[in-house]
């Protein structure tokens, strides 16, 4: 049976949308005039401004003074291994946890003392679905719309808009259950961009799609950061996903290890990385070190070198040490080695903590 939008309103299988939409007491979204933005007038230079971001769980640090500023059309990544402090960050910007210390402000709202402002501002697609399989891809915008007080006729152009732009107009009257999971992200993203906002924040969007549909995701990430201007904030612990972005904010262990472009980051590294196997790669990097005077360090069982000039070295290299060296491999230096030269260890480690039991993907395992 169908079921008109408005007899849908109430329906149950919405509620984490409405949570996240309502205050506690209240039954509907906080309406009141906007508030002023903290910041002066004027186009902010940074769509969005952390400083100084501190958030403590128990005696558990999870960031630990994080400071960057986002700009506005830009792509921007958060990368860092599982446990590294993104979820944190994200649940700080979507306004659904206050930090310890420190600010977070969006389109000059801040996002502790203004958070019903800041999310007039904000699109968000969370990790778990959000979208009702039941229901129609339009029916499920129609709600949303609702839910942001959008009625009528600019509500259903917005949709056509919007389904344009997602590349699912022709597929509006279906139901969402019948969609490949990488259209069903799709319509999470339309969800969140339907009300204009000027930023869309999403956690770790790709997780659970196929390698097509994570490219196609990302290429309708391109497409809204262009031709609808939103600056777009995606988490993420996938290198070649990074690599996408316009700038990337690199954490470890709560602390921004690394902030640029992926190029800028990967140049800063100069030259080539080197990764020598040996029987006994200490003691090789050990006499590798005095011979050459270069910073060798053993990584996985190899020995490791970033060094200007790769190919010139390798010959040097393997004659001063005739048969010890088994194989070799001489690589541009990629984002895992921006994070290895500002960490001193791997991204992926063999004893990073186990997943918590929330239904979240923390893999453990370096995926291929
Ligand atoms: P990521 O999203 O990068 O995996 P998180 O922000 O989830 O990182 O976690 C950062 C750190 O905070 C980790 O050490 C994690 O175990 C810890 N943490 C996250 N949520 C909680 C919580 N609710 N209670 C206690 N510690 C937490």
């Amino acid at each position: 049976m169908t079921r008109s939008p408005d007899q849908l309103r109430d329906d149950n299988r919405l509620v984490p949308v409405v949570e996240y939409l309502v205050t506690p007491n209240s039954t509907a979204i906080d309406f009141a005039p906007p508030a002023q933005p903290a910041q002066p007038a004027g186009q902010p230079v940074a769509i969005i401004a952390v400083r100084d971001l501190v958030h403590r769980y128990q005696d558990r640090t999870a960031l630990n003074g994080v400071s960057f500023d986002v700009r506005p059309a830009e792509l921007f990544g958060l990368l860092g291994p599982n446990g590294s402090g993104k979820t944190t960050l994200f649940r700080i910007l979507s306004t659904l946890m206050v930090p310890t210390s420190g600010s977070a402000m969006i389109a000059g709202f801040d996002a502790v003392r203004q958070p019903g402002a800041l999310r007039r501002h904000i699109g968000v697609v969370f990790q778990a679905q959000s979208v009702d399989p039941k229901l129609t891809a339009y029916e499920n915008l129609w709600h949303q719309g609702h839910l942001y007080g959008l009625r009528g006729p600019e509500l259903k152009t917005r949709i056509t808009e919007i389904l344009t732009r997602v590349g699912l107009l022709d597929r509006r009257a279906d139901r969402v259950e019948t969609f490949s999971g990488g259209m069903q992200r799709r319509i999470e993203l339309a969800k969140g961009l339907l009300h204009h906002p000027e930023v869309l924040l999403l956690d770790e969007p790709t997780t659970g799609l196929d390698p097509g549909a994570r490219r196609d995701l990302w290429q309708y990430l391109q497409i809204l950061r262009d031709q609808e201007q939103v600056s777009v904030i995606v988490t993420t612990h996938l290198m070649e996903e990074a690599e996408r972005c316009d700038r990337l904010a690199i954490l470890n262990e709560g602390n921004l290890v690394a902030l640029g472009t992926p190029e800028a980051l990967t140049r800063e590294i100069g030259g080539d990385v080197i990764l020598l196997e040996a029987r006994d790669p200490q003691s090789l990097a050990d006499r590798i070190r005095s011979k050459f005077q270069v910073d060798a360090t053993v990584m996985d069982n190899h020995v490791r070198l970033e060094i200007e000039n790769g190919h010139r070295f390798v010959p040097d290299v393997v004659e001063a040490f005739p048969g010890e060296i088994q194989s070799l491999s001489v690589s541009k230096p990629t984002l895992e080695d921006v994070f290895i030269h500002r960490t001193g260890h791997r991204f992926w480690s063999e004893d990073a903590e186990p997943a918590p039991a929330t239904g979240k993907k923390k893999t453990r395992k370096k995926p291929s």
